[in-house]
């Protein structure tokens, strides 16, 4: 129930219509008992800077941010983590007393979905395909917890590069056009191949990235950052062939409660919220 000491959280994007995470976090929220709401919240580009500071005035304990106002939000805030700075973007408003700080959850939803599959990525090797704002955030997580090496594979061999010289100091971070022979030769030695492309997002079920299926090692494993439909065609096929494969709900649902903790201090049951979000899109 609604009262005068309902907490406000929610999420600022445009458009809104077809957010998935008031579905996600109302479900988060009510696994930890919390007297709380979360609000999709639509505001243009314009009115981003008057939308932070109504947040504030209206005491929005925290909020997210998506598209368009990741980047554009930073020059609102008082501080941006690590994760967010290196990422490019920020996911997830914190209120530290009068001061709003910019996070990016979303090394801990990437990282989340490999673990639950028991992957550990210290000294291995990775190939990413795309070379978008999914593929920031994959990268930086898998830095971060050690892998040896990882190339960014995209369809244009630029902006691949472009990404990847961004990382050079923070790994070994190598770029490819899925064209190039590095790209063959990566795919050889990868212990775990991540698509970060829309290829064969809902409805486009039929596409997939260029793989070399027979280049891949057996135990390679492959991961989609796509969460519908649950099993892309990509990690169908790899399936049949033997592949351990790991879809991007914990991504989306993990993202939401690592900022939930961040909020409250409390981390709500992500299985309530990958439950919640299944639904959401059985509803759609
Ligand atoms: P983005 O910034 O637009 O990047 C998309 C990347 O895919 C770019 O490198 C783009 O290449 C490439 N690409 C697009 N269409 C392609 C095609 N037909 N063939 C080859 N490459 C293609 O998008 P994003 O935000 O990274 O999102 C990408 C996917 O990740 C979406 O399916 C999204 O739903 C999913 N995602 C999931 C989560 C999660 O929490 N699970 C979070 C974020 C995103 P160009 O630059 O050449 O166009």
């Amino acid at each position: 129930m609604i009262t005068g000491t309902t907490q406000l959280f929610g999420v600022m994007g445009s458009p809104i219509e077809h957010t998935l995470s008031p579905a996600i976090h109302t479900a988060g929220i009510a696994s930890v008992g919390m007297n709380a709401v979360y609000l999709p919240l639509s505001v243009e580009k314009a009115q981003l800077a008057a939308a932070v500071k109504g947040a504030v005035a209206l005491g929005f304990v925290g909020w997210n941010v998506t598209i368009p106002h990741k980047r554009a939000i930073m020059e609102f805030l008082d501080e941006i983590t690590e994760d967010a700075e290196k990422i490019g973007a920020v996911n997830t408003i914190v209120r530290d007393g009068g001061r709003l700080i910019g996070h990016n959850t979303d090394v801990a939803g990437v990282l989340a979905g490999l673990s639950r599959a028991g992957v550990t990525v210290q000294g291995k090797q990775a190939v990413i395909l795309g070379a978008g704002g999914a593929a920031r955030a994959v990268l930086w997580g898998l830095i971060c917890v050690g892998a040896e090496r990882i190339l960014i594979a995209a369809r244009s061999g630029e902006k691949a590069e472009k990404l990847a010289a961004e990382f050079h100091d923070s790994g070994d971070v190598r770029s490819a056009a899925w064209t190039d022979k590095i790209y063959e030769k990566a795919l050889e030695t990868a212990d775990i191949i991540v698509n970060t492309t829309p290829l064969g997002m809902t409805p486009n079920l039929d596409v997939m990235p260029h793989i070399l299926w027979e280049k891949l090692k057996s135990d390679a494993v492959l991961y989609d950052v796509i969460y519908t439909p649950r099993e892309t065609r990509f990690l169908r096929e790899g399936r049949e062939r033997g592949h351990l494969t790991v879809n991007g709900e914990d991504m989306l649902t993990v993202q939401g409660a690592k900022a939930f903790e961040l909020w409250t201090g409390k981390y709500p049951n992500v299985a309530a919220m990958r439950h919640a979000l299944r639904r959401a899109l059985e509803l759609r």
